[in-house]
């Protein structure tokens, strides 16, 4: 399948449209998502252009890789989480909405269930105070 540059997550790298960055270097962007499943969950992209795991290359991959670790060690300190489930899906049948790659990484806590994907889009004052404490543990 070719990469649609159309989509939500590339017209955010292009700066088209807005997101709560969180962390970003020459191979990656991480942000918050705007349906999160838990406070803090964040989704960590390639700057190039790659559909999924399917498409994309092992150095971007790598890149991805390493700053999902990152925002995990942070998250742990700035939600207090005491685990992290990270997921990754790769076309309709893998669940994937959005057609640029993109990992979740989602601080838990323990006995609070996930919240259902899509199922409820967090108010901007939140996501922004998550931001900054998500920026603020990133930078320690
Ligand atoms: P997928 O099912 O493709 O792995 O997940 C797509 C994710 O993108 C979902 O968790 C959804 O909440 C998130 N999402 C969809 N649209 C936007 C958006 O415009 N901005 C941000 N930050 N996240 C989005």
């Amino acid at each position: 399948m070719a990469y649609d540059p159309g989509n939500i997550f590339a017209k955010i790298l292009r700066g088209e449209l807005p997101a709560y960055r969180v962390y970003e270097d020459a191979r990656v962007l991480a942000f918050l998502d705007i349906m999160p499943r838990a406070p803090g969950h964040t989704l960590v992209i390639p700057k190039a252009p790659s559909r999924n795991l399917l498409d994309i290359e092992p150095e971007d991959l790598a890149a991805v890789a390493a700053a999902a670790q990152r925002i995990a060690r942070a998250q742990m300190t700035a939600f207090e989480a005491e685990g992290i489930t990270v997921t990754q899906h790769n076309e309709h049948a893998g669940g994937q909405e959005v057609f640029h790659l993109h990992v979740h990484v989602i601080p838990r806590r323990l006995g609070v269930e996930l919240k259902p994907p899509l199922s409820y889009k967090e108010t901007a004052d939140v996501l922004a105070e998550q931001a900054a404490r998500l920026q603020a543990a990133l930078a320690d």
